[in-house]
């Protein structure tokens, strides 16, 4: 093999398509663990945002020097991953509506004014909305103010059938998408890597590009890199026609509300509702496993908030509920870099914000390999590395520490305290 991808989620198979559009010739593998799109690629909310950065205030706290350049990059990358879904037929119940965040506490309010502010100061097109407008839109008694989105900045997707659709592309390319191969470990020999998978398999690569994402800790040198992180979502059956009138929701756009827990919800093909988020969960030792898929204690939660939000929806019955896990990074964006004397090379880190980052992503590795006089993998956005996180046994203490602190800031008006004050001027972030 050329090169032998690791994960077959979309970081995996977005570099495979990549890596062969710029070179139809590579043989090209990908070894996923179980089924593409098993991890977090099949599970999340579908929100395919244009940020490479975790959000607009997020890229300037860390880049502000690229922050510009980075923004245009996101917009092109959402651009051409809507433009590759059309010309590749995928049936991803793709929907370019916008996305409108919503408030639900003064100080939210106040920030989403400022976010929009920070948009227009760079060139991007969020509005701001007050208490009114937003209750036009989508009623609701928590709602006092918005920030609304446009296409060009997120569309939403379901994201298995993109995952299934991209497979489907990267094979018409040429890839080798072998699925239930598990990697157990990377050994580097004179010209490339030897790729061991479960079973006793073995893959000989030019290159490997690792790209797993929550589950990287097989990859030892990673595990000071990201902490996984679990978010749960729940989905409605659904929607009656009087249901979905009485709750507005026209133009169909994705939301999210605006504390450090925050939910994040949409519309889905079938007028179900996409319920997910506000929990972010860490199981000591980094454990990722899939007894931990289902949590009646946040699933609890989520039903709680949900009633709260759409009184309207009373009665309403769930009939899904999963979780799975996010690469947090203390910077809450992909990080990338090189091992085994750069014939192995990865990206993750994504904090849950990696639908639409994850393309570009994938683009950074396909030039890691093929283009590697590319101008992109200057930035310091692909060079630096995220502050490690500490391993076991001070890992579990930090991680509550943090998400004791966010939570805490939630609940008194905003105000981050002397901890998180420290750890913002350290650069030093939790979130999901
Ligand atoms: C519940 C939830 C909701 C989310 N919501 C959103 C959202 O709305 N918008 C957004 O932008 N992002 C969201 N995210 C994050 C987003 O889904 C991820 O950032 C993105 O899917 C990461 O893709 P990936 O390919 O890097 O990782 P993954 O999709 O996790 O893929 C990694 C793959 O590697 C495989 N693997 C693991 N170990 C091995 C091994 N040793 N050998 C071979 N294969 C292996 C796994 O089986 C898996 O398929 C959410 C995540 C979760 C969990």
């Amino acid at each position: 093999m050329d090169v032998a991808v690791v994960g077959g989620g979309f970081t995996g198979l977005w570099a495979a398509i990549r890596l062969l559009d710029t070179d139809p010739s590579l043989r090209v593998a990908v070894l996923e663990a179980d089924r593409v799109g098993w991890g977090a690629s099949g599970r999340n909310g579908g929100f395919c945002e244009a940020s490479l950065t975790h959000g607009l205030a997020n890229g300037v706290l860390h880049y502000p020097d690229e922050i510009d350049l980075l923004e245009d990059e996101g917009r092109r990358n959402l651009a051409e991953l809507v433009a590759f879904v059309a010309d590749e037929g995928i049936d991803a119940e793709l929907e370019p509506t916008g996305q409108l965040l919503v408030a639900s506490r003064p100080h939210e309010a106040d920030e989403l004014r400022a976010y929009a502010d920070l948009s227009a100061a760079h060139g991007g097109g969020v509005r701001f909305l007050d208490r009114d407008a937003v209750q036009a839109l989508q009623p609701s008694p928590r709602w006092l103010g918005g920030a609304m989105a446009g296409g060009d900045q997120c569309v939403m997707v379901n994201p298995a059938k993109l995952a299934w659709g991209l497979a489907t592309a990267a094979e018409r390319r040429g890839a080798l998408v072998l699925e239930h191969s598990r990697v157990s470990g990377l050994r580097r020999r004179a010209g490339g890597v030897s790729v061991a998978v479960d079973g006793g398999g073995l893959v000989e690569a030019g290159h490997v590009l690792v790209a797993t994402s929550a589950y990287s800790a097989w990859l030892r040198r990673l595990t000071t890199v990201f902490v996984p992180v679990y978010d749960y979502v729940l989905m409605t059956e659904p929607l009656t026609a009087e249901q979905r009138a009485s709750i507005g929701w026209a133009g169909r756009y994705g939301m999210s509300d605006s504390g450090n827990q925050f939910h994040y919800f949409r519309l889905s093909a079938d007028d179900r509702i996409l319920w997910g988020g506000y929990d972010a969960i860490y199981h000591s030792g980094n454990r990722v496993a899939p007894a931990h898929d289902l949590r009646p204690e946040t699933f609890a939660v989520l039903e709680r908030n949900f009633a709260a939000t759409f009184p309207q929806l009373d009665g309403v019955r769930f009939t899904h509920r999963w979780g799975g896990a996010i690469d947090t990074t203390t910077r809450f964006c992909a990080t990338f870099g090189d091992v085994m004397g750069g014939r192995v090379h990865y990206a993750l880190g994504y904090t849950g914000l990696g639908v639409g980052a994850s393309r570009w992503a994938a683009g950074i590795l396909r030039d890691a390999v093929l283009r590697p006089q590319s101008e992109l993998l200057r930035l310091r956005f692909v060079r630096s590395a995220p502050l490690p996180i500490p391993p076991e046994p001070l890992r579990t203490p930090l991680v509550n520490r943090m998400r004791d602190a966010v939570i805490g800031a939630d609940a008194s008006g905003g105000d981050r305290g002397l901890f998180l004050r420290t750890m913002d001027a350290l650069g030093i972030g939790f979130d999901s």
